[in-house]
Parts: structure tokens; C-alpha cells; sequence
């Protein structure tokens, strides 16, 4: 699945930020970044290994080596997922010997900040360096009553839908538990969010939309979720995690299964013959295998429902005859519908559906009876919506200046 590995290049995400907040044209901020200690998550930096990314049991293993008693996993648990704590030192309710000791075996890492640019609808985008030199994007975006933060899964992706930026980007490896917990963390400590607040967090939400294939990488994705979701650390519940997918059929009953998250799928077409264009992973696992899929997905009730992706592309998918194909589709399947305007990028071989043509798409599926919310780009200012993040971080490097404004979607 790993295709060639590219100089360390920028970021390709297509990020789907979910938020009706109208965006403006006005120059972002970036935020100096200070970096903690030790950079990299999931690797080991000089002769020391990460701890962000083990599992409880791979921690206590950890310990164990050392020969400390394995239950002062429990404690250290509470350390670097409640607390946020990235230095041993601080960690006073440890012996100071084991203190040191484990600063002599290990870090607590984060990624690097690259960039770390503010919209002014206050999104905020972070350009994170891994271990290895390669790049992710990770964007923040705060709402209302939540605030959701949209996770990278691989550097790249494989999967090569003709309307994404990222497909046309070579290279790609998975990132590990710990490089995608670390985005979590790197968001909680830019957001002042350690120890875990009960309410009213900044970070309420995760999304698995970001660059990358989750099903793709399912076992670092479900360990990492694990550790996201555990009650004695950052402990956001799975019904405020979403993981999107192209269409991963084999994959999507162990993701209900082992995670338990909402479901998204990134549908796009109606038929099989346009799907094949648009989503190539469609001839491997085509519409009907998807929906059965779909249908089986445990836990499904009106209260929990899938959610369908469907980027509106001009005189491509966005008929009145296909909203009707999509609406026969769905039947059965608790669900509701996102349509996403296009967002257009250098070289892209489509154009976004006019404002006419997405709402009478949104009618016809809304009739009957599936929400159909729009979603409007958040955070375009900086360069953050969904296909447009490999341009912005080349241009990023090129120029201090604060990001053109995007084109409109
Ligand atoms: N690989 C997973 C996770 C990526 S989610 C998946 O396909 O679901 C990213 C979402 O952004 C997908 O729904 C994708 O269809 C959408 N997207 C990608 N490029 C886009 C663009 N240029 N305009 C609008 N949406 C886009």
C-alpha cells in the first residue's frame, strides 16, 4: 500500500471542517511555537522511547522491564493523559527514583509545531513535523457548543479520489498510535486543556478526517482511540468521534465492533460507474457491498445515525435523479446526509455544483427525511478547507505573509 517515499513534503489533508459560521477574507494570525522537550510521538528519540501511544498493558510491559511493579502504570497513565505532564520530574506522586529512571529510558514526546496559524473565525490549523521529517496537518475547529478536531490518520494517501488534492500527493506511510493520540495532545496543550476538564471543553470532538485512510491504518487508529476514549485520561466518549471512509468494507464491522465511533462514508456518487471515477476503492468494494455494510454497522438506532458525505460537484452528481437514487439508496439505514461544496484546487478537474443545485439536491433528501446539512468551509482564511492544505503549506514555507484567501468553494 506504501507508495514512494517523497522528500518530507507538505501536508495534504482534506480537511472537512463541519460548521454553517460564515468565513471571511481577512489576514489570519500565526502563533510563535514553543516546543517542548522532546519532539516525535510513537518513535524513539535518540535511545529513548516514547511512551505516547502504548496501550495500558504495552505501558505496563514498559515498567515491568525496569522491574517496577506494573500497576504504577495506573499512575503514570494518569500522568500523561489527565495531567499532560511531558516531564518525569513533575510527576510527584512517583518515587524520585523511578522518576529518573524512567527519564533515562524514556520521553513523553509531542510533534514538532511547524506552523500554527488562527483564522479569523478562530480555526486554528497546526503543521506538525513527525520523527521522521514527514508532514501532517491538524485543524481545530471551534463552534458554538463543541469543538472538534480533525486527526490525520497517514501521511498521504493511497486511495486517489479524482476530486481530492491529497491523491495526487506520492507517498505514504501510517502513522502510529502514538503520532495520532499526539495530535490530541499537541491540540490539548496549545488549548490549555490538561488536567481533562469535565465540561465545556475546546476539544469535545474528534474527527477522522483528516489526510489519510483510517481503515486503512485500522490498528493504530483503534489503539489510539482506545487511549482517547479511556475514562482516567483525556476520555472523550466515542459518540464524539466520528471516523469517515471511503468505503473499507471488510474493515467497517471491526470498526463498530473494536471502536464503537460514528460512522461517516464518504459516498460522492449514487452509481457504480461514476463511483469507480470518483472513489476508484469503489471497484473493489462497490455500492451495494458498502451499503449492506452500512445497514450492518452495530448500534445504529435514529439517535445514532451514519452520516453520508456527498461533495457536490457540477453536472457530475448533483442532479435532481441522483438525490432521488441517493434517497432509494439509503432506505433502511438510519442516517443523514452531509453535502460538502467542492472546494476547487490548482489542476482539479471539476467545479463545485451552483447554490441552486446543492439546495434542490438538499430538498429532495431532506423531504425525504434525512437531514442534509450544508457544509460550509471553516477557517479559508488559512487555507484549511478540505483539498487545499497541500498548497497552503507549500506556500507557508515560501512566505511569511499571511495566506492568500482561498478560492471560494
Ligand atoms: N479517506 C477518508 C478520510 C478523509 S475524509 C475518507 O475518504 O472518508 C476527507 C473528506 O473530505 C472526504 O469526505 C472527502 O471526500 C472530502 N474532500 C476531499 N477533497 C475535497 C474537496 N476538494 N472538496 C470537498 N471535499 C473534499
Amino acid at each position: 500500500m506504501v507508495r514512494q517515499l517523497e522528500p518530507p513534503a507538505a501536508a495534504a489533508q482534506p480537511f472537512t471542517p463541519m460548521s454553517e459560521s460564515p468565513s471571511t477574507e481577512v489576514p489570519s494570525t500565526e502563533t510563535p511555537s514553543t516546543q517542548p522537550a522532546a519532539e516525535s510521538s510513537g518513535a524513539a528519540v535518540g535511545a529513548r522511547k516514547d511512551l505516547v501511544g502504548l496501550s495500558r498493558a504495552e505501558l505496563g510491559a514498559e515498567l515491568g522491564a525496569l522491574d517496577e511493579a506494573p500497576f504504577r502504570a495506573h499512575q503514570l497513565w494518569h500522568w500523561i493523559y489527565h495531567r499532560g505532564a511531558t516531564d518525569f520530574e513533575r510527576m510527584t506522586t512517583l518515587a524520585k527514583s523511578l522518576r529518573a529512571k524512567l527519564a533515562d529510558h524514556y520521553v513523553i514526546g509531542r510533534p514538532a509545531v511547524r506552523r500554527d496559524l488562527t483564522s479569523v473565525d478562530a480555526t486554528r490549523k497546526w503543521l506538525l513535523g513527525l520523527a521522521d521529517g514527514h508532514e501532517i496537518e491538524t485543524v481545530h475547529i471551534p463552534e458554538e457548543d463543541r469543538g472538534t478536531l480533525c486527526v490525520s490518520s497517514q501521511v498521504g494517501c493511497t486511495l486517489t479520489c479524482r476530486f481530492c488534492h491529497t491523491g495526487t500527493q506520492t507517498l505514504v506511510r501510517n502513522l502510529t498510535a502514538g503520532e495520532i493520540v499526539g495530535q490530541v495532545m499537541l491540540a490539548r496543550d496549545k488549548l490549555g486543556e490538561w488536567p481533562s476538564p469535565n465540561e465545556e471543553r475546546l476539544l469535545s470532538n474528534i474527527v477522522l478526517m483528516g489526510m489519510g485512510e483510517p481503515l486503512y491504518n485500522f490498528d493504530a487508529v483503534a489503539q489510539a482511540m482506545q487511549i482517547v476514549m479511556d475514562h482516567e485520561g483525556i476520555s472523550i466518549s466515542r459518540r464524539r468521534i466520528t471516523l469517515s471512509t471511503a468505503g473499507v468494507v471488510p474493515m467497517i464491522e471491526r470498526c463498530g465492533a473494536e471502536i464503537g465511533v460514528n460512522l461517516a462514508i464518504s459516498l460522492h456518487a449514487v452509481r457504480d460507474e461514476l463511483r469507480d471515477v470518483l472513489v476508484p476503492l469503489n471497484k473493489k468494494y462497490p455500492l451495494a457491498e458498502l451499503l449492506a455494510a452500512c445497514r450492518a454497522y452495530p448500534g445504529l438506532n435514529n439517535a445514532r445515525r451514519i452520516t453520508f458525505e456527498y461533495v457536490m460537484l457540477k453536472d457530475v452528481n448533483d442532479s435532481a435523479a441522483d438525490a432521488r437514487e441517493l434517497v432509494r439508496l439509503l432506505q433502511g439505514i438510519p442516517a443523514k446526509v452531509n453535502l460538502i461544496p467542492f472546494n476547487a484546487w490548482p489542476g482539479a478537474p471539476y467545479e463545485c455544483s451552483t447554490d441552486e443545485a446543492i439546495q434542490r439536491f438538499g430538498d429532495i433528501v431532506n423531504a425525504a427525511g434525512y437531514a442534509s446539512p450544508v457544509r460550509t468551509p471553516r477557517g479559508r482564511d488559512i487555507l484549511a478547507a478540505c483539498g487545499q492544505l497541500k498548497s497552503a503549506s507549500q506556500r507557508a514555507r515560501r512566505s511569511a505573509a499571511p495566506a492568500e484567501p482561498a478560492p471560494s468553494a
